[in-house]
């Protein structure tokens, strides 16, 4: 029996990356002060990292599969969320 994992699906996506993030973090303080990181489990993509050292979030936003997750996931709803500009982000490949 053959398995199907998230990891297997990101294989059958394409990119094409803006050199404008799409994903922005509102507050940098609000971020500061989140006791949890939930970003930094919820995103498929591991898209968002808390980086101890700026103490800030990054954000990997080339990785996005646009799944939307993260403009409800939030608790302090701190990530804006759009869609990539039209032509850019990720392409199905179905078959
Ligand atoms: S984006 Fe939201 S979940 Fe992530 S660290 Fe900031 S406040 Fe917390
Ligand atoms: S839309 Fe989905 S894949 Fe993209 S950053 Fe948010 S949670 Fe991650």
């Amino acid at each position: 029996m053959s398995e199907c994992g998230v990891s297997d699906r990101l294989f059958t996506i394409r990119y094409k990356c803006d050199d404008k993030s799409h994903l922005i973090i509102k507050e940098r303080d609000t971020c500061l002060s989140c006791k949890t990181k939930d970003c930094n489990y919820f995103c498929p993509s591991d898209v968002y990292e808390w980086d101890k050292k700026q103490k800030m979030t990054t954000v990997a936003y080339e990785n996005c599969i646009e799944c939307g997750t993260c403009r409800l996931a939030c608790p302090s709803h701190n990530i804006h969320w759009v869609y990539p500009k039209g032509g850019y982000g990720i392409t199905y490949k179905y078959g």
